[in-house]
């Protein structure tokens, strides 16, 4: 039987290398687009030799042309870390629109299910928790953050007009944070962050007072309900992530108590707009997609420890991950 042909941007990043891997796995013929803002071709390397992987080097906000036929459209394509965005707010917010619209376009002319990467930031710093899927939100336009959120916002909007304007089949994720192998030391999330502190023998900066919360989800949990998701019948939008919610300054301790550092926790300034709670609802991902994770925190923060212990020195120095400068605005 011919293979079915699924296009994934974003793919060379955290979570769209995650899933070039479960569609090879699934014996799809993935073409895996990137225009290499963020994202690192080592993530998905090993996938090259493969004769059902292709890689397109492309930015998305730029009209899209694939030949051949296309099943599936997963647009994961995002600088999704607020460090990221706070660095290239033009680009992100070109991405979760005109890369949306460009991504709608070609899955309307080759007839292709697309499932759009959303956020629990949509929900902004939200006043009911944990949030489900009809929370509309509490979100800052014009702050830091803005950039981000709206587009992801606008995102939606998009994605759901093409559903009841074009009766195009779309899948809406909102993901929860998320963590795993492959994310980026240096792209200031705060697990990566923490771990590369203890790594490198520094303090662990826990911003504020750390009396925020968040629900981290282990990658292949993540993975797995989006698989579920995309091959659902199912167009509204689905939280996925992991309802274990836990402090900032819990999570710095554990990070202290898994890596054995000798350093201690330091407080800096909260970021503007930074959500004091975040824990998704995932009632919905139970009830229709019989899905909920599987991997807790403890066994999941082992295999990232070991990730990122694995990297070469060079890997931990605390440098600008990149000179994003040079890209187009
Ligand atoms: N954070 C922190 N220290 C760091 C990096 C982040 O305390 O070195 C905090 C941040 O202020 C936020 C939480 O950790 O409250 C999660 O931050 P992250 O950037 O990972 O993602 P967010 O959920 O805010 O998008």
């Amino acid at each position: 039987m011919e293979r079915k042909r699924v296009l994934i941007t974003g793919a060379a990043g955290f979570l769209g290398s995650h899933l070039c891997d479960r569609f090879i796995k699934e014996d799809y013929h993935v073409i895996a687009m990137d225009n290499l803002i963020t994202g690192d071709l080592q993530n998905i390397e090993h996938l090259f030799a493969l004769e059902n992987f292709e890689f397109s080097h492309h930015d998305v906000s730029k009209f899209v042309y694939v030949p051949g036929k296309l099943d599936y459209i997963l647009h994961f394509a995002s600088p999704a870390s607020p460090i990221d965005y706070l660095k290239i707010p033009i680009q992100t917010l070109k991405v979760g629109s005109l890369g949306t619209h460009n991504l709608l376009g070609l899955a309307k002319n080759k007839k292709a299910r697309m499932i759009i990467a959303s956020t629990s930031e949509v929900y902004g710093d939200p006043s009911v928790n944990p949030q489900p899927e009809e929370y509309w939100g509490n979100v800052n336009p014009v702050g830091p953050r803005g950039v981000y959120d709206e587009a992801k916002r606008f995102q939606e909007a998009m994605t759901m007009a093409y559903h009841t304007f074009h009766g195009l089949e779309t899948r809406i994720v909102r993901i929860f944070n998320t963590y795993g192998p492959r994310m980026r030391l240096n792209d200031g999330r705060v697990l990566p962050a923490f771990i590369g502190q203890a790594l490198r023998g520094e303090d662990l900066t826990v911003f504020g007072d750390g009396s925020q919360t968040r629900s981290f989800c282990y990658v292949d949990d993540l993975v797995e309900g989006i698989y579920r998701l995309l091959l659902s019948d199912y167009a509204q939008p689905v939280n996925i992530g992991n309802p274990d919610e836990i402090t900032i300054g819990q999570f710095a301790e554990e990070i202290i108590k898994l890596t054995g550092t000798t350093q201690k926790v330091i407080y800096k300034d909260l970021p503007v707009d930074d959500p004091k709670q975040r824990r998704p609802d995932i009632t919905k991902a139970r009830a229709l997609l019989n899905w909920e994770p599987k991997i807790n925190r403890a066994e999941g923060l082992k295999i990232t420890y070991e990730y990122f212990k694995s990297l070469p020195a060079e890997a931990l120095i605390n440098k600008e991950h990149k000179d994003f400068t040079t890209y187009n605005r």
